[in-house]
């Protein structure tokens, strides 16, 4: 099959539908053993160090690992994946463009994936059928997901990965999912974590995932993971199409659409405090003073720039901040 890459998530039913392996780079670029590679390269071609790391990552994965075509989100994503696009257009890479309409009105949403879906020239049946089978991967990754707040047998990190890997399936949907069914049997068999204080993950992925790890030296454990959820659609089951799912995603909406179900989330799993993870140079880290604000609960913000670890500052800071959260919630448990 012929891969096709993602700079965020889209609607992969249609690119499945149209018989392609959507490769997200996000995670080409995270998981690799090189990852600084890639930002060199970047850097090499011309992006400057005051940019994003993530945009020069995905640029860096795109170009080494020979990706030929790309789906070009041009509304609903950042100023700076735009300009990336017109950048690996000018390389010869083949973009296809789909956007998350500014307005979040249900026809706009619909218009927008009825031309992507002209695009690939598939029908809305065969996408209704991709939609069907993924849906049966996303309930696994539900599982791990109430396997993490409910059981406490998924770990923070666990959870982090397993929902962002429903952006592209891992490249294989059926692999993938043998791999969900038997980390599923394997942690049933575990004993529950039970750590004190139960923390909140809000922002974009990070690059510093040993931060999940770290809190639970201090008796904490990440219970939700905002947008990484939102990758994995744990609402696909009720929309009743490909247009609904769509249009109740959050992630590239307006913050007082995703508010409400961060609220209600933050309710249902108890959260203590909240982590805002932001990346250096990216505009979003100004929505912390809007999470500050509507958010009624202690907040962290922590910044990530090209490191996949967590720098002896941040590290400091988490402590204190975990520290201040056990002392708020007193001996009980
Ligand atoms: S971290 Fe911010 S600047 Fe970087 S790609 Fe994501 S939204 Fe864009």
């Amino acid at each position: 099959m012929k891969k096709i890459g993602l700079t965020t998530t889209v609607p992969i039913e249609v690119l499945l539908a149209a018989g392609y392996t959507p490769i997200d780079l996000n995670n080409l670029f995270i998981t690799s053993k090189n990852y600084e590679k890639y930002i060199d390269i970047a850097e090499r071609d011309g992006f400057p160090k005051s940019l994003c790391a993530w945009i020069k990552g995905i640029y860096g994965a795109c170009i080494e690992n020979d990706i030929k075509e790309i789906v070009g989100v041009m509304e609903g994503d950042c100023s700076n994946t735009k300009a990336l696009i017109e950048v690996l257009a000018l390389k010869g890479i083949n973009v296809y463009p789909f956007s998350f309409p500014h307005s979040h009105k249900k026809e706009d949403v619909k218009k927008e994936i009825d031309k992507f879906i002209n695009i690939f020239n598939v029908s809305l049946k065969d996408v209704e059928a991709v939609r069907n089978r993924l849906n049966k991967t996303r309930d696994l990754a539900k599982r791990i997901d109430r396997m993490t707040y409910i059981d406490h047998k998924a770990n923070g990190f666990e959870n982090h990965l397993y929902q962002v890997s429903l952006s592209d399936l891992n490249g294989d949907v059926d692999v993938f999912e043998k791999e969900l069914e038997n980390i599923i049997l394997d942690m049933k068999k575990r004993e529950p974590m039970n750590k004190k204080i139960r923390l909140a993950y809000i922002g974009v992925p990070p690059m510093t995932a040993d931060m999940y790890s770290f809190v639970e030296k201090f008796d904490a454990q990440f219970v939700y993971n905002e947008v990484q959820r939102e990758f994995a659609f744990p609402r696909a089951d009720k929309a009743l199409n490909i247009y609904e799912q769509y249009y109740d995603y959050t992630y590239p909406y307006d913050t007082d659409f995703r508010m409400i179900e961060l609220k209600k989330q933050m309710k249902e799993r108890k959260i203590d405090g909240v982590i805002h993870y932001t990346q250096a140079f990216c505009y979003r880290a100004v929505e912390d003073i809007i999470l500050k604000k509507q958010l009624d609960i202690p907040i962290l913000n922590i910044e990530g720039d090209k490191l996949n670890t967590l720098d002896a500052r941040t590290k400091l800071r988490l402590e204190a901040f975990l520290d201040m959260l056990s002392d708020l919630k007193g001996e009980s448990r």
